[in-house]
């Protein structure tokens, strides 16, 4: 049984915010604990004061570029108001060692749908979607019945919802293919970001931007995470100044972090953002058995090297150190893994997930894995450390979506903070044993993640 660990009160926060000690499974406990008043609050509002509400709280995107969420659903809603809008729950959750999108839906739907609702209101849509992997059959069942019971209680009148159930790509996540998906085509990230041009436009991803050129706004579209859209109902019902009382001033609220690897523990749990790592991956993950040698928030960021855990994990914090927050799961190593192996093992995974419309993101992508593996079988020259580094400045060249930056992070992150491991490596190899596997995090039970082979099996 999946056991969800929640760390909330121990750490500031006066009670769960996003995910509660037990799943709800109905509509009537839902409500019963305040759910749906800030639906009400908002459809007896001027959408604009909506809006405003959101963008006073701060609200940060839970996705992982941290974007303003109040600047975002303003840019949506401030365009003609003869445009047509969409609202897009993104639920495709696909981010290596991230399990909390699906912790949410399964014990908490209602604050998601209630989210989107409010969302549809504050922006003008009348029309939802819910892109969603086909194999989170779990959360699909929980949603479904949620979704009926939803609109059998009148709470989504005025708005259709679809939810569409779609491949197990990586790149399904990304915001731009997201919407390729939903309109029933494979996940390639399309140009222009879905504010300028939305869904049912006409446009396709391999072909640029037709009649709409990014001057020309058409349909525009609010893509929100599953945690972002489940922050909405209780800023609307206790107001921005409540969220903003845990956190830090450029990060409030509580994040759902999931924290997998090496530690005693693993799982997924709520804390105010801004807690120190070390709370998440000694205190409340339990720590590591050997000593800590780093943490990768994600395939597309830098790894945190086990001397600075201490740093708060907020947005900031960790883009000042060169990292970054992600979607807030972190994987945890011990010095028992060759961070040669971490680049090579995530460089790959990066690599193969890599649709291959822009050359320099596949090929640098490609490159840079091989080029760790050649430093772990010892096939690495003294020059090899400079023409990584080189690759790692060009595979974002022209990129069309953000995983060629990914990459970048990583590669160089690693290229950078180990640069004396890696050269250790020159000549003889690798040293060490363990090889490290991406995994997909498929279901957690009693403190440990049932995992999968991480990449989705698309042949290049
Ligand atoms: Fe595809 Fe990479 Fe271009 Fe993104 S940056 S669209 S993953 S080739």
């Amino acid at each position: 049984m999946t056991r969800i660990r929640v760390g909330a009160r121990n750490h500031g926060v006066d009670d769960w915010r996003i995910l509660p000690p037990e799943p709800i499974t109905d509509l009537d406990t839902y409500l019963g604990i305040g759910g749906g008043e800030g639906l009400w609050k908002a459809r007896r509002s001027d959408p604009r004061d909506v809006v405003d509400l959101v963008w006073r709280s701060g609200l940060r995107g839970r996705g992982g570029a941290g974007f303003p969420t109040g600047v975002k659903w303003q840019t949506i809603a401030s365009v003609d108001p003869g445009q047509t809008r969409y609202v897009v729950c993104n639920a495709a959750e696909g981010e290596p060692g991230t399990f909390k999108d699906r912790a949410i839906l399964r014990s908490n739907p209602y604050q998601v749908l209630e989210g989107i609702a409010i969302a549809c209101h504050a922006v003008g849509a009348v029309e939802a979607y819910i892109g969603i992997k086909a194999s989170f059959t779990r959360e699909l069942e929980v949603l479904y019945r949620a979704v009926d019971e939803i609109r059998e209680s009148g709470l989504l009148e005025g708005i259709g919802l679809t939810v569409v159930r779609g491949p197990e790509d990586y790149l399904f996540g990304e915001e731009k293919a997201l919407l390729e998906v939903i309109e029933g085509r494979d996940p390639l990230p399309r140009w222009y970001p879905p504010y300028l041009v939305g869904l049912h436009t006409g446009l396709v991803a391999g072909v640029g931007a037709g009649s709409a050129g990014p001057w020309e706004v058409a349909n525009p579209t609010l893509v929100n995470n599953v945690e972002t859209l489940a922050n909405i109902p209780s800023i609307l019902r206790n107001g921005p100044d409540w969220f903003r009382r845990v956190g830090t001033d450029r990060s409030p609220g509580t994040m759902v972090f999931t924290v997998s690897g090496d530690t005693r523990v693993e799982g997924v749990f709520e804390l105010p953002l801004g807690v120190p790592l070390a709370v998440l991956v000694d205190g409340v993950a339990g720590g590591t058995d050997r000593p800590l040698k780093a943490v990768l928030p994600g395939a597309s960021n830098q790894p945190i090297p086990g001397e600075l855990i201490d740093t708060p994990a907020a947005f900031e914090t960790l883009a000042e150190i060169g990292s970054g927050l992600g979607s807030g799961g972190f994987i945890v190593f011990d010095d028992s893994v060759c961070m040669a192996d971490v680049g090579r093992a995530y460089s790959r995974f990066l690599a193969e997930e890599s649709c291959g419309q822009c050359p320099p993101c596949k090929l640098g992508c490609t490159s840079l894995a091989d080029m760790f593996e050649r430093l772990e079988t010892g096939d690495a020259d003294p020059y090899l450390l400079q023409e990584m580094a080189a690759w790692a400045e060009r595979v974002t060249d022209a990129n069309r979506c953000g995983l060629g930056a990914g990459e970048r992070a990583l590669a160089a992150g690693i290229l950078n903070r180990f640069s004396e491991e890696l050269a250790s490596h020159i000549p003889g190899g690798c040293r060490v044993e363990r090889r490290i596997q991406v995994a997909k995090l498929v279901d957690l039970e009693e403190g440990r993640f049932v995992t999968a082979p991480g990449r989705s099996e698309r042949p290049d």
